[in-house]
């Protein structure tokens, strides 16, 4: 086989899938003990409005089928027609859809459309996936790379912008994709710019095995959890090989938006290469399903620490109470909200970014109101490759003499004794 030149992601092969994982429920299918049972162990969940769009929008598919991310991943809407056939589209979604050429295709997976509002254009999560007008106006302050991550970039997939750690661009698929997304120049094209392939994959870890400050590797790409078991465990392996190489972290959507991807055997690879920690990328409350709600038990399960990743969408999740929702459903999933991200300035995405105002009157809205585990540290990614750079309400409101003033999250102002410093060099012949 030509490892050296094969695509990291390649064209999902379902014919031997749909042979090992026929339906359980097809009473005329003969099978063996072992194969029942690991029907058994593959079963997943299914939602009442899920189920129910499953068999009204692909009746042809089995159980079996839809609970396969191969086939989830073949099946995903893509075309105008495509959503036409299940979308009530708006006449802005159809020009927008109709326009679209070159990077960042329309990608929704049958599961995740089962969750969307199909009659309503201003569904939260349909206006995550589904173009509009606005995604074709450049408004100032807006770039294609804005966080500068080409000029970071130390050989192709690999950016290494702080001291002690690097980000791992190992695929350029993703399993839906965000109009929102900061990779939107590399993702979803092939031949284009930006090839990913494991001769890539090699010149990355070449450069890790090289310099012996980076302890931390972050995958994300695309998405990594669209890799095979296979690609993803001879990867985490080589890195896991790497003795300053302290973990791994790898930064997905799959598990919210393609959960029967969490299967048995990609837990098991996952396992393997502990510690790994995984960042998982959330939107709305209305994403945490029964069968999300098992994705993220089974890789909680595995001892697989999971943080969350939010970006503040304009209409979508920007209210104290939808973010209280979600971090809350997240928390009880053993998800810990993570980031918050101020939406980047990527070219057409106007019509999604928040005043940083609203970031703040988020965090001001949950900090001391809930639990301090579900409240996310809110960045914005500095542009310019500046990275990540924290912002917090004000909570200090001054000094007094010794005393600093402090505001609570009630707004009651309260002093603590905090003496401005006798710097010792200053006082006549005091050693230095
Ligand atoms: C976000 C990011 C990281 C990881 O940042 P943490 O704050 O450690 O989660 C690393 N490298 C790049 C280029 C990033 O954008």
């Amino acid at each position: 086989m030509d490892q050296e030149s094969s695509p990291v992601t390649e064209p999902p092969d379902i014919g031997h899938i749909a042979r090992v994982f026929s339906s359980p429920l097809n009473p005329n299918h003969q099978k063996s003990e072992p194969r029942r049972a690991r029907a058994r162990a593959e079963r997943f969940p299914i939602g009442p409005e899920t189920g129910a769009f499953r068999r009204r929008f692909f009746p042809d598919a089995t159980l079996a089928d839809w609970n396969d991310w191969r086939w989830q991943m073949r099946a995903r809407i893509r075309s105008v027609a495509e959503l036409e056939r299940i979308f009530d589209l708006s006449d802005e979604e159809r020009e927008a859809v109709s326009r679209h050429a070159g990077g960042l295709p329309v990608g929704i997976t049958p599961y995740y459309a089962s969750i969307m509002g199909l009659g309503e254009p201003g569904e939260p999560l349909r206006r995550t996936h589904i173009p509009v007008g606005q995604e074709y106006l450049s408004t100032p302050g807006e770039a294609d790379d804005p966080l500068g991550e080409d000029h970071d970039t130390s050989v192709p997939g690999l950016v290494h912008r702080y001291p002690d750690r690097v980000l791992f661009l190992t695929t350029g698929t993703c399993s839906t994709y965000c109009r929102y997304c900061t990779r939107s120049r590399m993702v979803g094209q092939s031949g284009g710019e930006y090839q990913f392939s494991t001769r890539q994959w090699e010149q990355a870890l070449g450069y890790i095995e090289a310099h012996p400050e980076i302890r931390d590797v972050l995958l994300s790409g695309g998405d990594p959890l669209t890799i095979s078991d296979e690609k993803l465990d001879y990867l985490l392996g080589r890195l896991h090989a790497i003795r300053h190489v302290e973990f791994v972290r790898m930064g997905t959507k799959v598990p919210t938006v393609l959960p029967m991807r969490i299967t048995r055997d990609l837990v098991r690879v996952l396992k393997k290469h502990r510690p790994l920690w995984m960042s998982i990328h959330a939107t709305h409350p209305t994403e945490l399903t029964l069968e999300v709600t098992e994705a993220y038990a089974r890789l909680a399960d595995a001892g697989i620490p999971l943080g969350s990743q939010t970006v503040l969408l304009k209409g979508i999740n920007d209210s104290v109470e939808t973010m209280k929702a979600l971090n809350h459903g997240l928390l009880k999933r053993r998800v810990k909200p993570y980031y918050l991200y101020q939406c980047d300035p990527i070219t057409g995405s106007a019509h999604f970014r928040t005043p940083v105002a609203k970031g703040l009157e988020i965090i001001e809205g949950l900090r001391g109101h809930t639990t301090g585990y579900a409240v996310p540290q809110y960045v914005i990614d500095a542009p310019g490759g500046g990275g990540k750079i924290p912002l917090l309400p004000d909570y200090l409101v001054g000094r007094d003499g010794d005393d600093l003033i402090l505001r609570n999250f009630e707004g009651k102002q309260y002093r603590y004794h905090d003496p401005v410093e006798v710097v010792v060099s200053d006082v006549e012949g005091a050693p230095c």
